[in-house]
């Protein structure tokens, strides 16, 4: 069956296959990539109407290729959204909407528990050109409500976040938003399509890092925002256009191909999150288990409902310590005692990956930032994968049970 003839109505593991399948005259059955920058036109007449937009067709890489807008019909579809617009990187997709909604004198109100990069790029980097920026607690609705004012343009926030997998309350965020006539973009990088849909609580853009669970192989750098129409197409088509954070054809594909997998890697991965987690809060030596899967998570209920009842792939435990020092002594310990999960920095892979957030991802803080941020020097952060529970445990086991 073709592209053009699927049915109304197919669940998200089915279009995760195949919705906007390009193939060539040679009709291979897995999606073609087209590596090209340039297309040739037929003649200078249709060269012109594609160049003024008065007719569809590919002219140059910067604007669109087929393999990219391949990968943006599919994540829609996914997501919900009428339309979705690659970018180069995550951050790259989150410049871009910053750059599309907000101008000298708007205000932005922010989960102080944003994405570091992203904390960054609004409130140093959009501060340069007059945005203002509240960063505000990931659960408390108050503090958004009291920081909207009749300037405020957008609300930004990440559920769960990292590292501590805080969730925020999406739905009661899209009200205030609209209240004022603001947006709500929701970053949903940790859950995926596969098990939150941020527009089904009444989000009006959704953000992803493809890098992560999208790819979900840690194989390349892709980003997006999917959204209404006249967002995608009128608002952030010209940024891409003009300022050149295009998605690469090749890295599109490689992304088309992770959403294939999706849902069964996320529902894979989370399962062995939830037995982790489990099993590490009866550890002796683990103070305190971060995971919105566990009934003793504070927003557990909120989560459960807004994560297709599942607790995503990512955790942290804290070790504890009598000092910073000890603690820090202690997460390092575990951490190098690991023969078979990998120490990195990044998420969203099938191989688990432990890290220490204290002196990574959250290492520029100052004491007393991690300190009110929650990220003690005892925290340890592991992105579960598809390696087997029992190899997990066992590689966890061997620091845990040596810790002095
Ligand atoms: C990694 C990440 C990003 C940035 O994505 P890149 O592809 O690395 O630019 C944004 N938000 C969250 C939650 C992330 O984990």
């Amino acid at each position: 069956m073709s592209d053009g003839n699927l049915p109304d109505g197919l669940h998200r593991d089915t279009l995760a296959l195949r919705v906007a399948i390009e193939r060539s005259q040679h009709g291979e059955h897995s999606e073609a990539l087209y590596l090209t920058s340039g297309f040739v036109q037929p003649d200078a007449e249709t060269a012109a109407r594609r160049f003024a937009g008065t007719e569809a067709g590919f002219t140059y890489g910067r604007t669109s290729s087929p393999t990219v807008t391949s990968f943006e019909q599919r994540l829609a579809a996914m997501e919900g959204t009428e339309a979705a617009i690659g970018a180069s990187t995550g951050m790259g997709a989150i410049l871009m909407m910053c750059m599309g909604l907000l101008k000298s004198g708007d205000h932005v109100i922010c989960s102080q528990s944003m994405f570091g990069s992203t904390l960054a790029l609004i409130g140093r980097e959009f501060g340069k050109f007059g945005v203002e920026t509240t960063f505000v607690s990931q659960t408390e609705v108050g503090e958004w409500r009291a920081a909207l004012r009749p300037t405020t343009k957008l609300l930004f926030a990440e559920t769960p976040t990292n590292p501590l997998t805080d969730v925020c309350d999406i739905a009661a965020l899209a009200d205030l938003a609209h209240s004022v006539g603001a947006l709500l973009a929701v970053d949903n990088c940790f859950c995926s399509p596969a098990l939150q849909r941020p527009v089904e609580f009444g989000a009006d853009l959704v953000i992803h890092s493809g890098t992560k669970y999208l790819d979900g192989q840690g194989r390349v750098m892709a980003g997006a925002i999917c959204g209404p129409a006249r967002l995608i197409v009128d608002v952030f088509g010209p940024i891409v256009r003009t300022g050149g954070m295009t998605l690469s054809p090749f890295s599109a594909w490689v992304v088309l191909k992770g959403l294939e997998t999706l849902g069964i890697r996320m529902q894979a991965q989370s399962a062995n999150a939830l037995a982790v987690a489990r099993w590490l809060e009866a550890q002796a030596g683990v103070s305190r288990v971060y995971y919105p899967g566990l009934a003793s998570h504070p927003q557990h209920e909120l989560a459960m409902r807004q994560q297709s009842g599942v607790g995503g792939a990512v955790l942290s435990f804290d070790l504890g310590g009598n000092s910073a020092e000890a603690a820090r002594a202690r997460a390092f310990h575990v951490i190098d005692s690991t023969r078979v999960v990998s120490i990195a920095t990044n998420l969203g892979d099938t191989k688990t990956i432990i890290t220490h957030p204290g002196t990574t991802s959250h290492g520029r803080l100052s004491e007393a930032q991690r300190q009110a941020a929650g990220i003690g020097q005892g925290l340890i952060r592991l992105a579960v994968g598809l390696d087997h529970i029992d190899d997990l445990k066992a590689d966890l086991l061997r620091g845990l049970d040596s810790l002095k």
